[in-house]
């Protein structure tokens, strides 16, 4: 089978939410298993029962509050603890903090600097040994859109999801020779809890803004993030698969 993820195993952060749930599920029906993790161990865990419930297979969850670098730091360790080996490390969990720059306060700033791309920092280097001990690993980061764009009123996380992109690039280079890839994906509009509470009228502007129309579904960034995970994205280094349905294309 393509994309086959059977006997492989993947830390997913921010599994619980929106598009994180679909990367789990994903990644689980591909034949992974799962080392699940987000900063609420109670929504935590129904979701791993459900995911379980659902598609099978022995998947665990590990709480880490990704704004606590020593929680951060501990993530990785206890992931290989728990399953044994860690092949796939997705950077799913981010956060908004919205403000105009004039009006952005120090701790906005922050906190989205801390979770959106310090934590993935942490994380990525942490990864780095045992993947290149394993000769081979996948790391893929959720990126944004808006990460290549800019967006009023984003400045920190625009800055947090660029950097992220920077960050893939150069650890991409590093790591090349080992067979273990960096990418990102970035998606565009999303449908998740947050952009189901906006009115008709603000779905339609924004819908008016993409090309196809309507915005994405968790299970379309899921697709990428499985494709770069896979051992047929085996070629695809420092790159950035965008999933935006036309709203920005990027060379
Ligand atoms: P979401 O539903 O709000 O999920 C965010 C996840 O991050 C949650 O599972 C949450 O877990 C976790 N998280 C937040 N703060 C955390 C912390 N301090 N420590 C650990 N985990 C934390 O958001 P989403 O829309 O699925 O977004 C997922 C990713 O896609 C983000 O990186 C986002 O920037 C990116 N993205 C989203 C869209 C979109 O349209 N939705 C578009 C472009 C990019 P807990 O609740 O357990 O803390």
């Amino acid at each position: 089978m393509m994309f086959s993820l059977e006997g492989k195993t993947a830390l997913v952060t921010g599994a619980s939410g929106g598009i994180g749930s679909s990367i789990a599920y994903a990644l689980a029906k591909q034949g992974a298993r799962l080392a699940l993790s987000g900063s609420n161990g109670d929504k935590l865990r129904a979701f791993r029962e459900q995911l379980i419930a659902d598609v099978g297979g022995d998947h665990v969850e590990i709480t880490c509050d990704l704004s606590n670098a020593e929680q951060v730091e501990e993530l990785i360790p206890a992931t290989i603890e728990t399953l044994g080996t860690m092949d796939i490390l997705v950077n799913n969990a981010g956060i908004t903090r919205d403000n105009l720059a004039m009006r952005m306060k120090d701790e906005e700033w922050d906190q989205v600097i801390r979770i959106n791309l310090e934590a993935s920092f942490r994380l990525m280097r942490a990864a780095a040994r045992p993947m290149m001990k394993a000769r081979g690993g996948r790391i893929v980061s959720i990126t944004s859109v808006v990460g290549h764009t800019g967006n009023p009123g984003q400045m920190n996380y625009v800055a947090a999801k660029a950097g992220l992109t920077g960050m893939t690039k150069s650890l991409a280079q590093e790591l090349a020779s080992r067979n273990i890839t960096v990418n990102c994906v970035a998606p565009g509009f999303i449908r998740t809890a947050m952009t189901d509470a906006l009115d008709d009228k603000q779905k339609d502007a924004i819908n008016g803004r993409i090309p196809m129309a309507r915005m994405g579904e968790g299970e379309e960034v899921a697709a990428a993030v499985t494709y770069l995970a896979s051992d047929e994205a085996a070629y695809v280094t420092g790159q950035t698969l965008h999933v935006n349905g036309g709203m920005a294309m990027m060379g």
